[in-house]
């Protein structure tokens, strides 16, 4: 299909030659913003779960093993190992090495991709992740949520700006590509933040982007705020028209790997429509096709 933004799932045929699939793993991490080290309770809209609340912990090549058993694997003959939930760079270089080697299980697995945190980008993670890119394809996924630090504070992120890009710069001197998250609609911000934030994200040495909107969570902080009133999530239209901004903005190299979170609908507090996925990826087609707009095409280098 022919999209007017520069998508994942194009991306990776062009990489690997055929549709490849995602296996996502529980790799039994915790984070360091929810064990101390770093801050307590995690980022406001973090469930107890680390943000993987549909995956279940059992062994690691097991998880492997039982999704390439399934009838979803089926869809295609080459797959990414993404370790998900929590902070996947927290622990000694042994277990790291440990438990990416448990998902590596055969030449099926051609990319290692890992979620965490940028403050935990150390040089000895980066030389272990090293070691991985002559057999596969690796990437870091790296949360930002949002260039103002105010609201880094008010989500209790726990990491700066500078956390960010020291981490994406050591990473990509190294070959390994960097995924960002960010997410629109956090708490205090407007339009502006995220039009800093798409400047800051175009002036990072980043090759994907995962857009979320932000959601709330049962028994997380922010349901706490959004139960007292102090919270208000977007409605479709005003998600879909930052959206639209951020597309148009982007720098046009920068693969887009999602367009809204995905959250266990059975924990969904609030906004009801992010039950509805396909309303996004579908509105966003047609109002592009419609109003003629493409990826990057307002771009401009500050
Ligand atoms: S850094 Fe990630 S895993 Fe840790 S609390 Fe924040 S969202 Fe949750």
């Amino acid at each position: 299909m022919e999209y007017r933004y520069n998508y994942l799932n194009n991306f990776l045929k062009e990489k690997f030659g055929e549709r490849t699939l995602k296996i996502c793993i529980e790799g039994g991490f915790t984070c360091p913003n929810r064990d101390g080290k770093k801050g307590i309770g995690g980022c406001i809209f973090c469930s107890s779960k680390g943000s993987g609340d549909h995956l279940k912990c059992k062994d690691i090549t097991e998880q492997v093993e039982d999704y390439l058993k399934s009838e979803r694997s089926k869809r295609a003959n080459r797959y990414i190992a993404y370790f998900q939930s929590f902070t996947n760079t927290y622990g000694t270089i042994e277990e790291l090495k440990n438990k990416y080697d448990a998902a590596l299980i055969d030449d099926r697995i051609v990319a290692l991709d890992i979620a965490t945190r940028p403050d935990e980008i150390t040089d000895e993670v980066v030389a272990l992740l090293k070691t991985y890119t002559s057999k596969y394809y690796v990437w870091v996924e790296l949360g930002l949520q949002t260039s103002n630090e105010n609201t880094g504070k008010v989500i209790n992120r726990c990491y700066t700006n500078v956390d960010f890009a020291n981490a994406v710069n050591k990473l990509k001197a190294n070959g390994i590509d960097v995924v960002t998250h960010i997410m629109v609609g956090l708490p205090g911000e407007t339009h502006e933040d995220i039009v800093n934030t798409v400047d800051f994200i175009n002036s990072q040495k980043i090759d994907g982007i995962k857009i979320h909107s932000t959601y709330v969570l049962e028994n997380t902080k922010l349901e706490e705020l959004y139960k007292s009133g102090e919270y208000k999530t977007l409605e479709f239209e005003e998600y879909m028209d930052e959206l639209i901004y951020i597309i148009t903005h982007l720098r046009k190299d920068i693969v887009i790997h999602r367009f809204s979170g995905d959250p266990p609908k059975d924990l969904l507090s609030a906004p009801l429509w992010m039950n509805h996925k396909k309303w996004i990826m579908n509105g966003l087609n047609n109002r592009m096709a419609k109003e003629n707009l493409e990826q990057g095409m307002y771009y401009k280098i500050k």
